[in-house]
């Protein structure tokens, strides 16, 4: 069996050339080689033909495809859907900022934590993404779109503390200066709240940030949204994410998404208020994005604006989240289920 040389470190790629009687310095020019794209060895042109093959005997470079491609006439947000190696699909989406080039990348195909208002979770999990699927939808969005990009969050389809030791690999590999070179600081994590490996990941003091998909302060409501609140509820929740910036020193930022008569109550913000208050925290107030298969409706335009109020007034920071690729439906998992539905190409359950 062929093994993932894309997902291994540098330090593991040094270790395998050494068993192969290379010397050290070899495994950088292999490493710098795969960051710039390279689907095959042969590509490698100043490695000896000999230490090519011996490469293509033991190993495989993922490289996905383009199965499709969409570009925001608005503002020049592009979304990707990736054909991987069995043929299953996900999607990434490149924004631009001011701040720089963000890309919101997958981590898993399909979702295992059922929330009733996202798409990624409609066909449960499908499987976890390797650390390298994970590395090819920066590489190959940066190559295709020509955009440099400076600023990673794990948005998209999945749930990255599902797949957490995969996760783990491609922040590393993200980070060394010989790849990509994109600063912890420059990443965002988004959890719906799985308080085990919030504490797991808390340990490992990265410069990350945290976001938490809160989406409502009282039990009763979130736990109807989002099945994993049954299991680890609000408060438990909130006790995680003191935790993590006491171990971190990293503030938490929490995503609401604002759905009418469900998260937008003005009893909610009051809540909201009462259970942040002194808390290093900050709330991004997300306008709902209309999935079919949901009657989930978006709170209104004054709704929100009332909510942010409420919270602002309460000492909690909070901000309304920009709607960026509205015309090329750029929230995640929408693409995969469409063009399941057209074309019916992306293998389940492979
Ligand atoms: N599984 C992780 C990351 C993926 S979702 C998590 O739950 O955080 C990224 C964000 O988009 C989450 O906050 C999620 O709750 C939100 N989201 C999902 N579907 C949405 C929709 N239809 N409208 C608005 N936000 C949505």
């Amino acid at each position: 069996m062929k093994q993932d040389i894309k997902s291994m470190t540098l330090a593991e790629i040094a270790a395998a050339l050494l068993a192969l009687g290379e010397p050290k310095f070899r495994a950088k020019q292999v490493f710098t080689w795969l960051y710039r794209g390279v689907t095959s060895f042969a590509q490698m042109t100043d490695l000896s033909l000999s230490l090519r093959e011996k490469l293509d005997a033991d190993y495989y470079i993922t490289a996905p495809g383009i199965a499709r491609k969409q570009v925001s006439a608005q503002d020049g947000t592009v979304k990707y859907l990736w054909r991987l190696g069995d043929g299953n699909c996900v999607e990434s989406v490149v924004m631009r900022y001011h701040h720089g080039n963000t890309i919101c990348i997958s981590s898993e195909v399909g979702c295992p934590m059922g929330c009733k208002f996202c798409a990624s979770t409609l066909g449960g999990l499908v499987r976890r993404l390797t650390a390298s699927e994970m590395l090819d939808q920066v590489l190959f969005a940066q190559l295709d779109s020509g955009m440099p990009i400076s600023n990673i969050v794990l948005m998209g389809i999945g749930e990255p503390l599902d797949n957490f030791e995969n996760v783990l690999r491609f922040l590393e590999l993200v980070n060394d200066p010989n790849g990509l070179n994109i600063g912890m600081r420059h990443i965002s994590l988004s959890t719906c709240g799985v308080v085990p490996k919030i504490l797991k990941l808390a340990e490992k003091k990265l410069q990350l940030t945290l976001s938490v998909s809160l989406h409502s302060p009282d039990d009763d409501h979130r736990s109807e949204i989002m099945p994993v609140n049954r299991t680890w509820n609000v408060d438990t929740l909130l006790d995680a994410c003191r935790k993590y910036f006491e171990i971190t020193g990293r503030r938490v930022s929490f995503e609401y998404t604002m759905i009418r008569g469900v998260s937008d109550l003005p009893e909610q913000a009051k809540l909201l208020t009462k259970k942040l208050r002194g808390m290093a925290a900050h709330v991004n107030l997300i306008p709902l994005n209309r999935v079919a298969e949901s009657e989930l409706r978006p709170s209104t335009r004054e709704a929100v604006a009332a909510f942010q109020k409420m919270l602002e007034d309460g000492g909690v920071t909070a901000t309304v989240r920009r709607t960026l690729g509205s015309d090329i439906d750029a929230s995640c998992g929408q693409l995969r289920r469409q063009y399941e539905k057209e074309e019916t190409p992306c293998r389940h359950g492979a």
